[in-house]
């Protein structure tokens, strides 16, 4: 990979802002999704999910989309779920987060020089946005790309965030392949592949939690 990190910032030309519009019209499919979900919720967050934690972070960190009990209910990136406990546990472990997680929105817990967004903004039925959903929100998570002047790590959670982040870093899928413990080199930012931190992969033992406390421990190594 020869393309610095500003190129590929530069070239992918995103004008989009860094937070959906809470209407968001872009994709159909999960806009009658969303609208359903108000209706049968009232009370849920039940929109797009902005990105948490300082634009001026070293770390970013990529999931697939809000889950409907987590982030789609309470408004914050892998907050009120399963997944959200092993990876606050874990950025909590590693420095990357002070305070005391305890799946709330209010409950002050801060990032440290890490920020955590989606691929794809809005929920997803059965938890699976199709391929058109992700390309068409990817400009959400690019402008954030751009826009986030110290980034030196992204940790994709998931092959979905992995192939996310690869055209605005102007990465091929031959030059970086998905894999759990793979990091990608571009310009002088690293790529940091893990397997989703959902409760279905711990479950099935495909992620164990010092696998994935090893991908955070070598981001930890390298950003020192
Ligand atoms: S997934 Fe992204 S692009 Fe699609 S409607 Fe939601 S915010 Fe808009």
């Amino acid at each position: 990979m020869t393309t610095s990190r500003s190129e590929a910032v530069r070239s992918s030309r995103q004008p989009s802002p860094l937070v959906p519009d809470r209407d968001c019209p872009l994709c159909p499919r999960l806009v009658a999704f969303r609208e359903a979900n108000r209706v049968r919720e009232p009370l849920w967050h039940n929109a797009p999910v902005a990105p948490f934690g300082d634009l001026k972070a070293r770390l970013l960190i990529v999931g697939l989309a809000p889950g409907m009990q987590g982030a789609n209910r309470t408004g914050r990136p892998f907050t009120g779920d399963y997944a959200g406990d092993l990876l606050y546990a874990t950025l909590l472990e590693y420095g990357f987060a002070k305070g005391s997680y305890q799946a709330r929105p209010d409950d002050g817990l801060k990032l440290v020089g890490c920020r955590i967004a989606n691929a794809v903004h809005c929920v997803p039925p059965q938890n699976k946005p199709l391929p058109v959903e992700i390309t068409t929100c990817r400009q959400f998570l690019a402008a954030n790309l751009a826009t986030m002047p110290n980034l030196r790590a992204i940790v994709a959670l998931g092959r979905i965030a992995h192939d996310s982040v690869l055209k605005p870093l102007n990465l091929k899928g031959s030059q970086a392949p998905f894999g759990h413990g793979a990091v990608h080199q571009a310009g002088r930012l690293k790529l940091y592949d893990s397997y989703h931190c959902s409760r279905y992969n711990t479950n099935t033992g495909v992620l164990t939690p010092d696998m994935f406390r090893s991908v955070f421990a070598k981001v930890k190594a390298d950003l020192d």
